[in-house]
């Protein structure tokens, strides 16, 4: 790392509330064969009627269009038009994901705000600021990964999402991590983790430790969603380590 980049990781730290701390190495990168997802498959309605805490309805699960073999332009233009769940009557626009399609880093927040809505992008309202903020802080540009939500859609005054728009939206996001292939993933916030996790676990048991991606194998660290940080920023500490986890957890992995 360079010092105009060591100086910026501190200020961005600094910006976090956090002591700075310098990792021992770089983050390494994944072998392809380690982290091959080729295809994520989605959760047979059988399964997915059956999972804790989750209601699932049937109806949206048979209406889910098979993605799995679709290209990156394919899958964009299919979530553009994307008209499964009733999201779609109020968005301004869909919310694809953005980034580097060969990242070792997956992202994964919640769904589209106010300003993500407006631009098509996810993460670009104050929590995106320190979301990147958070990035930066261990080494990594927001170009350097890749980053989507559990929805494409923005729900209504940033309301949680329903069940049926999350199983209506799930096939877009597997297909993204199959192709993607990411060595790691990095869930922000309880409605991300507990969807990808599908589990009911408050965020707080579920950060801290090393989950698998379903049956990819895919490490999986959950953490706090920037947006509560904001609100409790004396939980930024327990972010911070959450990061540092996946990172050794990314280099583990790689060596
Ligand atoms: N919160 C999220 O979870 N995702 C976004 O894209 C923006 C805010």
């Amino acid at each position: 790392m360079s010092a105009s980049t060591e100086n910026r990781r501190l200020e961005y730290l600094e910006a976090m509330g956090i002591q700075a701390w310098s990792l021992r190495a770089p983050p390494a990168a994944v072998p392809e064969a380690e982290t091959s997802a080729a295809a994520v498959p989605a959760i047979p309605a059988e399964e997915a009627e059956a999972l804790p805490g989750v209601a699932v309805p049937v109806a949206e699960l048979r209406r889910r269009p098979d993605v799995s073999r679709l290209d990156w332009d394919e899958l964009q233009a299919q979530v553009a038009g994307c008209t499964l769940c009733e999201l779609h009557s109020s968005r301004t626009q869909t919310v694809f994901g953005v980034g580097n399609r060969a990242a070792d880093w997956l992202v994964i927040g919640e769904a589209p705000g106010k300003d993500e809505d407006q631009q098509g992008e996810p993460f670009v309202g104050r929590a995106g600021q320190l979301l990147n903020a958070m990035l930066q802080a261990i080494g990594l540009q927001r170009e350097q990964v890749y980053i989507a939500n559990i929805l494409k859609c923005r729900p209504p005054n940033n309301r949680d999402p329903k069940p049926e728009e999350v199983v209506c939206c799930e096939p877009y996001l597997l297909r993204q991590i199959a192709l993607i292939k990411p060595g790691i993933i990095l869930a922000v916030g309880r409605i991300s983790a507990q969807n990808l996790l599908q589990t009911d676990t408050p965020i707080g048991k579920l950060r801290g430790r090393v989950h698998r991606f379903r049956d990819t194998g895919i490490p999986l660290v959950a953490t706090y969603h920037p947006a509560y940080l904001l609100r409790s920023p004396v939980e930024k500490r327990k972010a911070w380590q959450d990061l540092q986890l996946a990172v050794r957890t990314l280099r583990e992995s790689a060596s």
